[in-house]
């Protein structure tokens, strides 16, 4: 979570760091600031709210040619104006990405030591530990190993010392950072679209990494202060550049991307409808999938594909859960970690703790060089592209579809699933154009409470669809076992409830549609997303194809996406940064 960016150039920095930091809002958006250095001094200013509250007091020709900036996911305080970074003690102005988990203890020792606070952050606890350790050394790559001790939870840290204004410098610990080497300037950031407008040669930072960057030159230090060689890479601006396209909504757009992607990972992994180079699970007895969000809804769906077609029992965890329970690990045990960003902290921790207890590791990210595909033994990307919309559409269907891959390779039916899934990318787009989902949107509006049921792979299924509606458009939905409802919750369920089935299996689909007609006797009107034509279960239906029994499900998901956008729209929200949430949970 947050974004952070620090320049440091020829040319005026305010243009260079603001547009960085517009692209990395994504990754939070309570509030922003910057600090920069004029006429020898270092000048604040940080606004609550999105970026164009602090882009309103800022002139972009002002007279400056280094500085940091933030863009925050509050953690400790309120979304206000002064908690916003950077934040300053002393000598030091700082921003950071991350939680200071020791913070409170030592706020209390630097209050003895005369430290007065205005904020509720651990960030500015942060700033004086640093403040405090200069003060004995007078060398900030002294002062930044001490700070890597002192400091407990993660963090990636920009740094202004007024001592020496024309240097940035940077610390990591479980918190990204990049370093991006240009011509007569250099920038930091946490992603690498921040620093695309300015180089395409980048620095990934490790742990403990200390960096001393100024407009020339950028030196790394490790925690023992030894200067150390890092390795530059080049990232393809292709890649990496941002737009909407002409669509409305970054999510919009990534629903319309969803074909390519699909059809990209046909052609790297399939080869005359056969998988080819795919990591072999066949070895494994068991296998817990871990991640968090919609990344562990793709997860269940890869379950329901490798228990089918591998016989190998699967269990889907919580990160955030995982890493504090009994788990049994061993070298029999394959943990597959799902991450979009490859940065999310929970997934990262789960990943050290299988590691450190002898099971092999499978991380399926997106973001190439993140600290999950760089930790695990081996990595597969969904290669989806950037994504920018915090509700994840085209990540989730590209994690599904990877899954399938390690499930089906090898299989006796592996030929016809492939030649199936190849009409995917047809379908996707036909989903997404020729039917109006206004009509049915309209009937969850002014809902507010709405059930997502399905039952098997389909209720897997709900439990995306569900995510995807509440988290845009603040609609309390919840997924339910459509079979599970009549043993208590059904007595919630009245004409004003809101329900959307998902009715695609057709193993099992008497049963849903038996228990959706229990839930319409109780006055609910009931959408359908199915592939059965002639149903007498649905008030409204959205119809897939039916192909068959493994791409069906797969059909199911762009619409349940487009009917969440639609509602969410309706409903005027702020579809690609919906409220409280950020991409990228870097944050444990
Ligand atoms: N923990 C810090 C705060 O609450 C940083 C949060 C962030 O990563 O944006 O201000």
């Amino acid at each position: 979570m947050c974004g952070i960016v620090g320049y440091a150039g020829k040319t005026k920095a305010i243009p260079k760091i603001m547009t960085g930091l517009k692209s990395l809002e994504y990754r939070g958006y309570d509030s922003s600031g910057i600090a920069y250095v004029k006429d020898k001094k270092v000048k604040t200013i940080k606004k609550s709210g999105p970026i164009n509250n602090l882009d309103e007091h800022l002139s972009y020709d002002e007279d400056t040619t280094i500085g940091i900036s933030h863009t925050r996911w509050a953690t400790h305080g309120r979304a206000d104006d002064i908690n916003s970074h950077p934040h300053h003690q002393g000598k030091i102005t700082l921003v950071h990405n991350g939680i200071i988990e020791n913070y409170d203890v030592l706020k209390r020792k630097l209050i003895e030591e005369g430290y007065h606070f205005i904020s509720e952050t651990d960030t500015e606890v942060a700033a004086a530990v640093i403040d405090s350790l200069y003060k004995e050394s007078n060398n900030m790559v002294e002062t930044l190993s001490k700070a890597s001790e002192a400091l407990k939870g993660s963090y990636a840290l920009a740094i202004l010392n007024s001592d020496n204004l024309d240097t940035i410098y940077a610390l990591r610990k479980d918190s990204p950072l990049i370093v991006g080497l240009g011509n007569g300037e250099n920038i930091l950031a946490s992603d690498i679209p921040a620093i695309a407008h300015v180089t395409t040669k980048y620095v990934v930072l490790d742990n403990y990494d200390i960096v001393v960057l100024n407009k020339d030159k950028v030196t790394f230090y490790n925690k023992a202060k030894e200067e150390i060689t890092k390795n530059p890479r080049i990232f393809s601006l292709a890649d990496e550049t941002i737009s909407k396209n002409g669509f409305d909504h970054f999510m919009l757009k990534e629903i319309n991307e969803e074909s390519d992607v699909v059809k990209k990972l046909l052609s790297l992994h399939t080869e005359n409808n056969h998988i080819k180079d795919i990591y072999d699970i066949t070895k494994y007895q068991r296998i817990d999938i871990v991640a968090c969000g919609s990344a562990s809804f793709a997860g269940q769906i890869g379950k329901y594909y490798i228990e089918k077609f591998k016989n190998i029992p699967v269990s889907v965890h919580f990160a955030s859960e995982y890493r504090y329970q009994k788990n049994f690990f061993n070298k029999d045990t394959l943990v597959i970690l799902i991450s979009q960003s490859g940065e999310t902290a929970d997934t990262l921790a789960a990943l050290k703790i299988a590691k450190e207890n002898g099971s092999d590791t499978l991380a399926i990210v997106n973001r190439h060089d993140s600290s999950i595909a760089r930790e695990a033994d081996h990595v597969l990307y969904i290669e989806a592209g950037i994504e920018i919309a915090v509700a994840t559409t085209k990540a989730y269907l590209a994690q599904v579809i990877l899954l399938l891959f390690l499930a089906i390779k090898g299989i006796r039916e592996e030929k016809k699933i492939i030649e199936d899934l190849k009409l995917l990318p047809n379908l996707i787009t036909k989903y997404i154009n020729e039917f109006d989902y206004t009509k049915i949107a309209k009937m969850f509006v002014n809902k507010d409470h709405v059930f997502y049921l399905g039952r098997g792979i389909d209720f897997f299924l709900s439990m995306e669809g569900s995510l995807k509606l509440k988290e845009i458009s603040y609609i309390h939905s919840e997924a339910f076992q459509a079979g599970e409802l009549k043993h208590g919750s059904i007595s919630l369920i009245d004409e004003d409830f809101g329900v959307i089935a998902v009715v695609t299996d057709k193993n099992i689909s008497d049963k849903t549609i038996s228990n959706l007609k229990e839930v319409s006797a109780r006055g609910a009107k009931i959408v359908a997303i199915t592939n059965i034509e002639d149903d007498n279960f649905s008030d409204a239906k959205i119809m897939v194809d039916d192909i068959s029994d493994v791409i069906n499900p797969l059909t199911v998901i762009v619409p349940m996406q487009m009917l969440a956008y639609t509602v969410a729209n309706l409903k005027k929200c702020d579809i690609d940064k919906p409220r409280n949430l950020a991409k990228s949970v870097t944050v444990e």
